[in-house]
């Protein structure tokens, strides 16, 4: 307690006073260093200095005061348990500062490694350590890293002085400079340091630390990091934490080094051994992709013990994890020591493999395997494969690089981000060629179709943010020459065939679950599990496919246990099949206007020029039939399953010619003497009927209101067809849903009308049709009056499209492609509101609507109809507010009954 009686803020935790579910204090790094420790793995000691704190510091531009008395005593302990003093001349400790949020942003923020070099402790460290040369060689990359990171200082004029100094030795790689060659390398950065800021590199170790902390804070802040979370709609407010750990070095010689691992092939979701070992080196060398990895099993011949013991400790993991862990850990002279693990990263097909895998293993329960995998996973199994490149014309093979991402992309090659970003602008699909990608590429991989790099394994930052993206990556393709000077790369052709050149705008291929690359365009063949989907591939077989047989489980396992139905969104029944194939369980929308294009305008046309009654009549006549066919088709395709048929809802002008080519015609046809009576007519009709924003026109019920005829004609033939589907022994269940709607008197005057059609229907029949009339939700004042509007619907449908476009004012039509590129860059929304449900505006008015709409009628049927009923964040949001279904694309079916399942799941 502090002296006012509150409770004082612990802003410093150690490594044994955390576990893995404090991840929103200690970030992730933190939160399982802790449980490592925790656990009695060998990690070496250290603290982390909270969330919290940078929250402090990046809203005030201060750290908390508290904070340096607190970083004071965990540092006399760290010092304490590990016998050494910080930077001191003699036997020196070094630390690392590392970033580490709560969620993974990998290698978007920063890390200043070996803090606690100085011109004297250097000295230290060379003695420790019984090695000159290593000693200098970590206070060089900590001027670097430190010049780069917390001074600011371009990384480029460090690099330059490393490839002069190279140069002039004639050395090929940095492990052949001497000693003394790095001893004049450091003299040069610190020229370079005080040329830069004007300061010397600073020698006090502990300024050195509390500068590297606030770097790490405000690295948070930065762009890369910042794009990072919009991508990944991470919260900007969560604040980054800091680790300070005590350095152990992978770099101590042959019998040191570092490597990553994963308890099961991220790829693949197989169980093995799985991860890279770069032996001689520093953490950032390997997920860098800077030097070639060998395979994790070769550490076996390389060091047993260490081998063995990391083994030993993988298993511990995942026992106690239950998932797949993702490792870095660095054996410094024949010791090993875990510096981080994390429930890894995993591609959408591993997902559903582990997923399954873990149950049968008695790991998790069916409930927990669907929350290890999401509707987005889902949805990118879904994405068409290459067909064999092999056999196209056209098409080389000119490498294979590691399946880093899977998916299958083809595009112009660039070799910078610049490039990508500007031709994906202008339309075209690129792939972005590189020799590695680093954190700066990110604009360009956002940009790109998929990523090729000819360096660095499964682990490198490409394969990481391509994985984590969900985009098609292939990576270490090493025969490849990438030339990003000449904007080239060169192959030694995979084929046989000779040496292929690929220039900048040539087309490539790049398959990331097979690694292959291919010149030229490949065409692609459906997913397995759209396959599965359709019912052409069957999880049961003996040779089913084990990707097919887990999404088939946990699809039955989403089944089971979701409240919320799924629909689809059809319009015929082709659709309604597909989608009943897909697993929906009725139609949530089908949207007429749809059946009245092509030929049918004609009718429509006439209908809209009716100078009579009985002229209207007539064309209303004409359309009955083929609207009636429709229907018949419709029902028959879902038989037994609801079907809503909205009635006609868009925009009229839709429905006519374009006023200004129907201007010139009649103005050529005047000039010639030659006007046509009917041209002139309908020139009139569209002056007439023309709208400046007719998406708040003359649309939906309105049409109906003042067409007279043409809602009866739709309800008619709905009524007809269902009595006819009757007849035939079907089970037609139509519902018939009145757009549009503001005031429930609308909804009054539609509703007798249809009622009276449909009672002569039932009477010229004889058939008790049942059919239930509702409306769509989808004003805001629609929204506010729902208690009323429920009085004469049966059921409502949101239609959160319009509802979106009119609670903000935002035209459906135009903003994403005007300004919703600088709201989303000013971070005014991480997210399009027309893609994820706006939860405080728009989903508050349905949430509000349902309660109202319930109150009156306590059996109300709730649905949702817009975009948004296909989109994983917002299928959880309507399942909180108590819908009873939402509806969406066919396509998109699988992946709403995933996630209602989920969120049942969730909210449990
Ligand atoms: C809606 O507005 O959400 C809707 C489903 O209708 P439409 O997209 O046809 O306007
Ligand atoms: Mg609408």
């Amino acid at each position: 307690m502090s002296k006012n009686g509150t409770r004082a803020v612990k802003y410093v935790y150690d490594f044994t006073e955390g576990n893995k579910d404090l991840k929103d204090l200690l970030g992730g790094k933190g939160a399982n260093l802790a449980e490592m420790t925790n656990l009695g793995l060998p990690v070496p000691p250290g603290f982390t200095i909270t969330t919290e704190a940078c929250k402090v510091y990046l809203e005030s531009g201060k750290v908390p005061d508290p904070l340096r008395d607190e970083v004071s005593a965990h540092l006399a302990d760290l010092e304490q348990a590990m016998g050494r003093k910080l930077g001191a001349p003699t036997d020196p400790l070094l630390v690392s500062v590392r970033s580490g949020a709560k969620f993974s942003m990998p290698g978007m923020m920063d890390t200043v490694l070996n803090i606690g070099l100085s011109d004297t402790s250097v000295a230290g460290l060379a003695a420790q350590a019984g090695d000159e040369r290593f000693a200098w060689d970590s206070y060089r990359r900590l001027i670097q890293m430190f010049g780069k990171t917390v001074l600011g200082i371009d990384g480029e004029l460090f690099e330059h002085e490393l490839d002069e100094l190279r140069a002039e030795q004639q050395a090929k790689t940095d492990t052949e400079l001497t000693a003394a060659h790095l001893k004049t390398l450091v003299k040069r950065y610190k020229k370079i340091v005080k040329s830069e800021t004007g300061q010397d590199f600073p020698q006090d170790p502990r300024e050195q630390m509390d500068l590297a902390v606030k770097a790490v804070f405000s690295s948070w802040n930065g762009d890369r990091a910042r794009l990072y979370r919009r991508q990944e709609r991470i919260p900007h407010d969560l604040g980054t934490a800091v680790n300070i750990c005590s350095m152990v070095f992978g770099n101590m010689g042959d019998d040191s080094g570092t490597g990553v691992a994963f308890t099961r092939d991220p790829a693949s979701g197989q169980q093995g051994v799985y991860g890279d070992y770069l032996a001689n080196a520093q953490g950032e060398d390997v997920v860098a992709g800077i030097r070639n990895t060998v395979a994790l099993a070769d550490l076996e011949r390389i060091d047993k013990a260490s081998y063995d013991e990391l083994l030993r400790i993988m298993e511990t993991l995942e026992n106690h994890y239950k998932d797949l862990c993702d490792i870095e850990f660095t054996i410094e002279r024949g010791k090993l020591w875990m510096l981080q693990t994390r429930v890894g990263k995993r591609t959408a097909a591993a997902a559903f493999r582990i997923a399954t895998q873990l149950v049968d293993q008695g790991l998790i329960s069916e409930a927990e395997a669907l929350q290890r995998v999401t509707g987005g996973q889902l949805a990118q199994l879904m994405f068409p494969r290459f067909k064999d490149g092999e056999h196209t014309e056209g098409v080389r093979r000119i490498a294979r690089g590691l399946a880093a991402s899977p998916g299958a992309a083809s595009g112009k090659a660039v070799f910078d981000s610049y490039t990508a970003i500007k031709w994906s602008r202008s339309g075209e699909k690129v792939i972005l060629i590189r020799r590695e990608t680093n954190p700066d590429d990110l604009d360009g991989m956002i940009a790109a179709e998929g990523i090729l790099t000819s360096r660095g394994g499964k682990t490198s930052h490409a394969a990481v943010v391509a994985r984590g993206m969900g985009k098609t990556c292939v990576c270490g393709a090493e025969d490849l020459e990438v030339d990003t000077k000449r904007r080239r790369l060169t192959a030694p052709g995979a084929d046989g065939k000779g040496t292929v050149v690929v220039e900048e705008g040539d087309v490539v291929s790049i398959d990331g679950s097979t690694g292959k690359v291919y010149v030229g365009e490949v065409p692609v063949v459906p997913s397995p599990v759209v396959e599965y989907f359709e019912g052409r591939m069957h999880a049961g077989a003996d040779d089913a496919d084990e990707l097919v047989t887990a999404v088939h489980r946990m699809m039955a396992y989403a089944d089971r246990v979701r409240r919320m139905r799924v629909r689809a969104n059809a319009d015929n029944a082709e659709d309604a099949l597909r989608a009943r194939r897909f697993g929906a369980q009725g139609i949530g929308l089908c949207r007429t206007e749809h059946m009245f294009l092509g030929e049918r305008r004609q009718y429509v046309e006439r209908l809209i020029l009716a100078d009579t009654p009985a002229e209207r009549d007539e064309a209303l006549k004409e359309l009955l039939p083929l609207q009636k066919r429709d229907f018949v088709e419709l029902f028959e395709a879902m038989d037994g399953l609801p079907v809503t048929v909205r009635l006609l809802d868009p925009p009229l002008h839709e429905f006519l010619p374009d006023i200004t080519e129907l201007s010139v015609r009649v103005a050529l046809a005047e000039s010639r003497k030659d006007p046509h009576e009917n041209e002139l007519r309908l020139l009139q009709a569209v002056h007439r009927l023309h709208e400046q924003n007719p998406m708040l026109g003359l649309r939906g019920v309105r049409l109906g209101l003042v067409i007279p005829g043409l809602f009866a004609m739709q309800v008619r033939a709905i009524a007809e067809a269902a009595a006819e589907r009757s007849a035939a022994k079907g089970d037609p269940r139509a519902e018939i849903m009145i757009p549009l709607v503001g005031t429930v008197q609308e909804l009054e005057l539609v509703r007798d009308e249809a009622s009276r059609v449909i009672a002569e229907v039932e009477s010229a029949t004889g058939t008790s049709l049942g059919l239930a009339l509702g409306t769509m939700i989808e004003l805001p004042r629609a929204a506010l009056t729902a208690g009323e509007i429920a009085e004469a619907a049966e059921f409502f449908s949101f239609g959160t499209n319009d509802l979106t476009q009119t609670v903000w004012g935002f035209s459906r039509d135009d903003v994403e492609a005007s300004f919703f590129t600088a709201y989303l860059e000013k971070g005014i929304f991480g997210v399009s509101p027309f893609e994820t449900i706006d939860r405080e505006g728009v989903g508050r008015l349905v949430a509000d609507a349902a309660s109202a709409g319930r109150a009156t009628r306590p059996d109300l049927k709730l649905g949702v109809c817009g975009e948004h009923g296909g989109d994983p964040e917002s299928v959880r949001f309507f399942h909180e507010v108590g819908l009873d279904y939402v509806s969406c694309s066919p396509f998109r079916v699988p992946v709403a009954r995933l996630e209602a399942a989920r969120a049942c799941a969730a909210t449990a």
